[in-house]
Order: C-alpha cells, then sequence, then structure tokens
C-alpha cells in the first residue's frame, strides 16, 4: 500500500505545537510580528501574502503588511525594508518574490536583517545554513524535512535525489539533506537541466524530491520500486474547470503512486508545510530578538 502524505495534518500538529510556543512569547509580553511587503501585481503573489497573513492571524502572530506600487522606485523598496529592520514589532521580514524587473532581488535579499530573514534567503543566513548552524532553514526544504520526519523516513544513509537547483528550493534542500544532523547524512545527487539521463538517477532513488516547476514530468516509470517521492511542484495546467486550470506537481501521481513507497499529493502536500515553516521561523526569530527560550516542534 502506497502512503500518500497529508502535508494539511502534518501541518496542523505542527502549528499546535507553535501555538505552545505563542503562548510561552505571550506569557513574556511578546507578541510575534510578520512582515509581509507586496510590490506585483501579479494575482499568484497577492494570494501568497494573503495566505500568510490569514496563517498568522489564525495563529496569533500580527502580521503587518506593506505594499509598493509595481513601478515604484527601488528605492521605496529599501526604504520600506529600512523601516521594517528597525521596528521592534517586527520579527521577521518577507518580500514576496518576484520583484520587478528595475528591483535588483540580489540587493532587497541582502537589505534584511538577517535575523529577521525568515525566509532564510540572506546570504548569512545561506552560509549557516550550508556550515550545519542554520538560524533559519528555508521554509519549503524545511517543510520537506519534517514531511519525511512524520512519515519515519529516516534520510540516513539513503540515496536521494532532488531534481532542481534553485536558491529557494533545490539547492537548500541538498543543503539540508547532506547535514551530517538528524534529517540529514543522505547520499544526494542534484539533477537540473543540463543532467544527462535523468530517468536513470531519479529511478536510482530511496527519497525523491521533485522541484523542477514542470508539470508531471516525471512518471512511475521513472521512480524506484518502493521510493519516497516528495513533490514540491504547484504547475497550472489548463483544464475545464470554473477557474480553467488546476494545480498539478512536477509528479505523475497516477502512474507514480503504483511504484512509490511514499507519496505527496498536489495540492494538499508540501504547500502547506511551507506557510507553516514560514510561521516556525517567525517565532523562531521572536524569541532570538526578545531572548524567550521557545521549544519548537
Ligand atoms: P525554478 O524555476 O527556480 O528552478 C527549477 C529548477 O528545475 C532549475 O534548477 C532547473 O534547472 C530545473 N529543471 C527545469 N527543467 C528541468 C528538467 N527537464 N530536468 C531537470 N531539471 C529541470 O523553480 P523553483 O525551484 O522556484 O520551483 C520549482 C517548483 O516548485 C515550481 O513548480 C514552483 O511553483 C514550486 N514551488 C512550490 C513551493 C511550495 O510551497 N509547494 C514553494 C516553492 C516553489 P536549471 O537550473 O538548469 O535551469
Amino acid at each position: 500500500m502506497t502512503n500518500v502524505l497529508d502535508g494539511n495534518a502534518v501541518s496542523e500538529s505542527i502549528r499546535d505545537d507553535l501555538a505552545d510556543c505563542i503562548d510561552t512569547l505571550t506569557h513574556e509580553g511578546v507578541t510575534p510580528g510578520l512582515a509581509t511587503v507586496l510590490m506585483s501585481e501579479d494575482p499568484a503573489s497577492e494570494t501568497y501574502v494573503s495566505m500568510k497573513q490569514q496563517a498568522c492571524d489564525d495563529l496569533g502572530i500580527e502580521s503587518i503588511h506593506r505594499e509598493l506600487d509595481a513601478d515604484a522606485p527601488a528605492g521605496d523598496l529599501y526604504g520600506v525594508v529600512d523601516e521594517l529592520n528597525a521596528d521592534p514589532a517586527v520579527h521577521g521580514i518577507l518580500v514576496q518574490m518576484p520583484v520587478p524587473d528595475h528591483v535588483d532581488e540580489r540587493t532587497v535579499l541582502r537589505s534584511i536583517d538577517p535575523v529577521k530573514d525568515v525566509d532564510g534567503f540572506h546570504p548569512e543566513n545561506v552560509g549557516r545554513l550550508v556550515a550545519g548552524d542554520a538560524r533559519f532553514k528555508p521554509c519549503t526544504p524545511h517543510g520537506v524535512q519534517k514531511l519525511l520526519a512524520a512519515a519515519d523516513v529516516d534520510p540516513e544513509g539513503k540515496d536521494a535525489v532532488v531534481v532542481g537547483r534553485s536558491d529557494i528550493v533545490g539547492k537548500p534542500m541538498m543543503n539540508l539533506l547532506i547535514q551530517k544532523a538528524p534529517g540529514g547524512n543522505a547520499t544526494t545527487t542534484v539533477c537540473h537541466s543540463r543532467t544527462r539521463d535523468l530517468a536513470e538517477k531519479t529511478r536510482s532513488a530511496d527519497i525523491l524530491v521533485a522541484a523542477a516547476g514542470r508539470p508531471q514530468f516525471i512518471d512511475g516509470s521513472m521512480i524506484g520500486e518502493g521510493a519516497t517521492v516528495i513533490d514540491v511542484g504547484v504547475n497550472r495546467v489548463d483544464a475545464d474547470t470554473e477557474k480553467g486550470y488546476e494545480l498539478v506537481g512536477d509528479v505523475d501521481f497516477e502512474s507514480a503512486r503504483e511504484t512509490a513507497g511514499v507519496i505527496t499529493p498536489v495540492p494538499g502536500g508540501v504547500g502547506p508545510m511551507t506557510i507553516t515553516m514560514l510561521l516556525y521561523n517567525t517565532v523562531k526569530a521572536a524569541g532570538i530578538q526578545e531572548d524567550v527560550a521557545v521549544d519548537l516542534p
């Protein structure tokens, strides 16, 4: 029987534990605060930001929101980030990507105070992750690590294959899986668009993490018998639905579940975990900045 992992259930259980951490902080007079910054008219970005705000409200994290016109000068965005860096009520800052073309993404990421960088994309936090001393693990790969733990899949000694090498998913996923630490110790291969014989690599995986942004391109024939398959992909494809599209992963779920031992669905797998780990990092950030010990899950 293939184990279909329920990301919503795992996420709920972590959020319950985070609620206890927030009680601890509140007891010390601290309300964790997350600032979201949106400089885009892209409906998907607007949806992501409002989902993050809603999740904060539900858990008792104060959400602060700043919005800029997409054609505003880059300096306006840096000004907002500076203001939030200096605001003691703000423990975490998230600038929703992508930013408009006239704004340099790297400069934005570097302008966020590293102790408030709850996405974990500032070079200081990337360096700490690589060095095995992570402050904020990037939310999506951290969520994958939590899903593996919830399914009792220990990466130690296993062959892991990550498809995708982006800064937000593939690279940090690799960095977590190779760490000499719980949730790591896997022998890890990272594949990308120049990889030869991709199917041969993916078939060799005990743990396969798909994060390429290619709808359903990994099918059952590319998966080893009994493998754990984590599908990070979220792709819109045309469909005969009310909205005219549906969301699918990078994995062809129906054929993959015939071969996989454990598999995540899309939606309802990695997606809910990403937001939960953002809440996790915000609570952690509040604990660090306010010097309150919180017992994170
Ligand atoms: P990027 O486009 O930044 O990176 C995609 C990566 O996949 C690149 O490294 C690219 O290689 C590689 N790739 C593309 N095509 C192939 C191929 N045919 N074979 C092998 N490798 C390939 O995407 P992201 O990392 O930002 O996102 C990946 C997916 O995950 C997307 O569907 C995105 O929507 C989803 N996502 C989901 C989240 C969630 O919460 N569930 C959060 C973040 C992302 P190269 O480097 O050579 O170009």
